[in-house]
């Protein structure tokens, strides 16, 4: 299978007052074509930042990004501002969280969606208005060439993410990012978004990273799924592998914090604790005081990671009795 990003070992810290924030420390992963790779984990696991940084969208300085990201030939990390927007929006596209924040208030859909066809596609203004259209109707927007000439504030939350799909589409980009896109919407509208989501992904063959805490909507989409706890990838595996035999104790506890039907009236599982503050990680593995399975060695060193068919999974309970 085609790779169409690497990334290896990933930095990207912050200098704070309260000291370094290592929101992303030490990540490796790749991008297969055409496949949509779950990113998950709680709120500050380093999910969002991870994808940022992908994005060239964190400024250095004052932050600090070490490693490479490969995509073909090109290390991102390696390029100019300039050289960068030339890819982001064209072969690497983005679909924000908050479709109502993502617009400009001040510009029509049609007008922001024209800028991106202008600045990245060679056309002049009527093939931009047509081919923006025909998307529009891709992504099944009714009236598409009225709804066309209308401001952000005239739309519904999800004809807006559907129009942000549109717009992320337009170049036909190699990867698409996806952060969170469905959690501000209503559950209704999420399916069908979702659905639609699939529907695109499948036709164009785009390789998308799908980050999410929400473990139904990895089901749905996701190929492969990377776990991510305090600025690390804890497991790594195929959605089959984890739903059917997670190996990390963290990835069993978001597994069991899932809404089901059989806890209504009943206190709702949940992985006790927080995520660890970004300036000062435990010492060991990042998860031991969450984690009810810790020994002595968790609280002395860092695992690495060990692979059991197929997953990589770095936690201690996996190491063969030598590597302890
Ligand atoms: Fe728990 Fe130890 Fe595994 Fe960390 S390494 S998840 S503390 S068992
Ligand atoms: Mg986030």
């Amino acid at each position: 299978m085609k790779k169409i990003l690497q990334i290896e070992n990933l930095k990207t810290y912050f200098r704070t007052p309260d000291g370094i924030v290592k929101a992303v420390d030490g990540i490796s992963f790749h991008l297969n074509e055409a496949e949509v790779l779950a990113l998950v984990g709680e709120s500050g696991c380093g999910k969002s930042v991870t994808v940022m940084t992908i994005l060239g969208l964190i400024k250095c300085p004052p932050a600090i990004v070490q490693g490479s990201i490969r995509y073909g030939e090109i290390d991102l990390l390696k390029l100019s501002n300039e050289e960068y927007r030339k890819i982001r929006g064209k072969k690497i596209s983005m679909i924000f969280q908050e479709p109502m924040s993502s617009f400009d208030p001040l510009y029509t859909v049609g007008k922001q969606m024209m800028e991106v066809a202008m600045a990245h596609l060679n056309c002049n203004p009527d093939q931009a208005r047509q081919l923006c259209i025909d998307m529009l109707k891709k992504v099944q927007i009714p009236l598409a060439e009225k709804r066309f000439d209308e401001y952000p504030h005239e739309m519904s939350g999800g004809m807006l993410q559907r129009i942000m799909i549109a717009m992320a589409l337009l170049t036909n980009p190699d990867v698409l990012i996806a952060d969170e896109p469905t959690t501000a919407l209503d559950v209704t509208i999420q399916a069908q978004v979702l659905n639609l989501f699939r529907d695109l992904q499948s036709t164009y063959r785009t390789s998308v990273i799908f980050i999410t805490h929400d473990l139904g909507v990895v089901a749905e989409l996701a190929n492969r799924v990377h776990v991510m706890y305090a600025g690390k990838i804890v497991e790594r595996a195929t959605v089959e592998q984890i739903f059917k035999s997670p190996k990390h104790p963290y990835t069993k506890g978001l597994l069991r914090s899932r809404v089901r039907r059989e806890y209504k009236g009943k206190l709702l599982p949940y992985v006790p604790g927080y995520v660890p503050s970004a300036t000062n990680f435990p010492k060991g593995c990042r998860f031991h005081p969450r984690c009810e399975y810790a020994k002595n060695v968790c609280i002395e060193q860092e695992p690495p990671e060990f692979f059991i068919d197929g997953t990589g999974v770095s936690c201690w309970l996996y190491a063969r009795s030598d590597e302890k």
